[in-house]
């Protein structure tokens, strides 16, 4: 199946999710993870009107974003950990930072906005299953607790809301109880009425169970695999 077919297709089963949910699908944004494919491959979803765009390393979106500057109303989101050596690069390159997991980092950022005249669009990270081998912040720790304090002081950052992958499971199924989590404690935080700190966003869900996250209340999915086929093993 060609990338059109494909989002389409994702798009019929996000509304069908959004339906058993009793939302609707306009709440929810699909986002094409298009990390290791190139260029035409992204072309070819934007012109099949996707318009959001996640990847998870600023390196490789380095080389592909100077042959995409004629999309003007794309949307660039690194989605993957940022090193503090690559926060200057990724600030320039990106619209949006989705993994932000540290006070320090979320420091930098707002700096580097700063000086390049923009707001970056941020999300927190949240690591629910407790995976080392994650980012994130735990939920309830004092990490998570110093960026919401932080988030006063950091006027080029826009905090959009919170962010998470959850540990595999095969069945789909065994996502559901960490996307509940997820909303839970942005309810807990949007109960505390912090100024400066945006909650609408959850971005929870890939190609695998994207569907069990919009009936948990996921407005961003993080969809690659079913729209641009399976990625090259590393
Ligand atoms: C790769 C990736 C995705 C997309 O995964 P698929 O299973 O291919 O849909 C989503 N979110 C993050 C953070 C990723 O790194």
């Amino acid at each position: 199946m060609s990338i059109a077919e494909n989002i389409a297709q994702v798009r019929e089963r996000i509304a069908a999710a959004a339906r058993r949910a009793g939302r609707n699908a306009d709440e929810i944004t699909l986002m094409g993870v298009s990390k290791t494919f190139p260029v035409e491959s992204i072309r070819e979803a934007y012109a099949a009107g996707l318009r959001v765009f996640g990847e998870n390393r600023v390196q490789e979106f380095a080389g592909k974003a100077d042959a995409l500057h004629d999309l003007p109303d794309a949307e660039w989101h690194l989605i993957g950990h940022l090193q503090t050596n690559k926060a200057a690069k990724a600030t320039e390159l990106f619209d949006a930072v989705d993994s932000v997991d540290s006070m320090r980092m979320a420091e930098k950022l707002n700096a580097f906005a700063e000086s390049a005249g923009k707001t970056l669009s941020v999300l927190i990270e949240v690591n629910l299953g407790g995976e080392t081998a994650k980012s994130g912040v735990g939920p309830g720790s004092d990490e998570l607790e110093q960026i919401l304090q932080g988030a006063p002081r950091w006027s080029h950052l826009t905090i959009q809301g919170l962010m998470t992958v959850p540990p595999y499971t095969e069945d789909p199924e065994g996502a559901r109880k960490y996307f509940r989590h997820l909303r839970q404690i942005r309810d807990g935080i949007a109960a505390r009425g912090l100024p400066h700190v945006g909650l609408n966003v959850l971005s929870m869900g890939m190609s695998h169970d994207f569907e069990v996250a919009i009936e948990e209340g996921a407005t961003w999915v993080r969809v690659g695999t079913a729209i641009f086929g399976e990625r090259a093993k590393a």
